[in-house]
């Protein structure tokens, strides 16, 4: 079983006793440094000097230096820019500022597990990781748990794990299940109607736009819970067929997936890719973007006035707009 901690195994005084940095002001960055802030955190956050979000944290109140400084005068740095951008921005930026005692944090254990970052002994590493939010190791435990309950997570739950295991079931979870698998199995699913001559508007509901339901039936009370809400011949589907789509095939693909996620070789990969300057990433996404089930997609979600209103469309956007969760 886990260990588990909540707000009565963390003290706030720890993280209010530092001076607190927030390196990067995405998805994850405006949120720690805004609830860090909240917490009565002396924060205060590093971005690039052309960063877009400079504002964005300026207006909320926040202090916002370069990552240099912000890394000299703290002694707590919260490192939330980009995975890939790490190495560089901890070279170039964090590693000449880090003297003894000082505690560098993380939020995805991918750097430290692939060796890509390597801190001297003399300062703490931790891993806070927002999902089930993550652990620490060296002495840091308290200061981590201390953070953890600065930025809210001791109000639900924090898991106590290992770099390892952070790195290693993130990037399985997104790879076979969240991401890829989903993805892929909606494109498979939306194609095989299609060629079957059915229409593509028929399609997308049943493969992609129903998906919310079940899901949200899934979060709210387990496998169960969405069995017991459907129908029985969808649920008489569900057991007869489901084993047939992730057949003995599919479970010794996620085998070979998980080990190339042990081995390495998936990191060295994405590190290679990066290091080239994406040209394969590229390629994918602008494949994916142009994929028939996304324009249809469109055409349909444009009649939904709840959706209008609130249009989250990857081809006008040049980033993703996302909530602060998960994967
Ligand atoms: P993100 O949304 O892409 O935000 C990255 C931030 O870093 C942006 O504010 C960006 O600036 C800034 N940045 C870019 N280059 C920089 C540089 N050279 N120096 C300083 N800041 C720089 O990233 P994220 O999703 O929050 O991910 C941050 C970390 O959290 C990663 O380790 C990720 O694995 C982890 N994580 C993310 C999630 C999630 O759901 N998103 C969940 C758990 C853990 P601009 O604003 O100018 O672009
Ligand atoms: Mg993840």
């Amino acid at each position: 079983m886990a260990t588990i901690y909540t707000d009565k195994d963390a003290t706030l005084d720890l993280v209010r006793g530092r001076k607190v940095a927030v390196v990067g002001y995405g998805s994850q960055g405006h949120a720690h440094a805004l609830n860090l802030k909240d917490s009565g955190v002396d924060v205060r956050v590093g971005l690039p000097e052309e960063s877009k979000s400079r504002q964005k944290a300026q207006a909320a109140g926040l202090s916002v230096l370069t990552v240099a400084e912000a890394a000299r005068e703290a002694d707590l740095i919260m490192v939330l820019a980009p995975d890939e951008k790490q190495r560089r921005i901890y070279e170039e930026d964090i590693a000449p500022h880090l003297t003894a005692g000082k505690a560098l944090f993380f939020a995805h254990g991918f750097n430290i597990h692939y060796g890509q970052i390597k801190p001297p002994p003399e300062v703490d590493v931790v891993l806070i990781a927002p999902k089930a939010p993550g652990h620490m190791v060296r002495q840091a435990k308290a200061l981590g748990l201390s953070y953890a309950r600065g930025i809210g997570a001791t109000r639900a739950a924090v898991l106590e794990t290992t770099f390892r295991e952070e790195t290693e079931t993130d990037l399985f979870g997104e790879q076979t299940v969240l991401c890829g698998g989903i993805s892929s199995l909606v494109v498979a699913g939306y194609e095989t109607l299609v060629e079957a001559g059915y229409q593509p508007e028929s399609a997308y509901f049943e493969c992609l736009h129903e998906l919310k339901l079940i899901v949200d039936m899934m979060y709210e009370g387990g496998l169960g819970w969405m069995r017991y809400s459907i129908s029985d011949t969808a649920e008489y589907g569900d057991y007869s067929r489901g084993p047939r789509i992730v057949n003995e095939g599919v479970r010794a693909e996620m085998k070979k997936i998980l080990r190339e996620i042990q081995t390495g070789q998936f990191a060295r990969e994405w590190i290679l890719e990066n290091q080239a300057g994406r040209p394969s990433f590229d390629k994918l996404r602008a494949e994916a973007k142009a994929h028939p089930i996304e324009e249809v997609g469109r055409r349909i979600r444009e009649l939904m006035s709840w959706l209008r209103d609130a249009k989250k469309d990857s081809s006008e956007a040049p980033r993703k707009p996302r909530p602060a969760a998960q994967a």
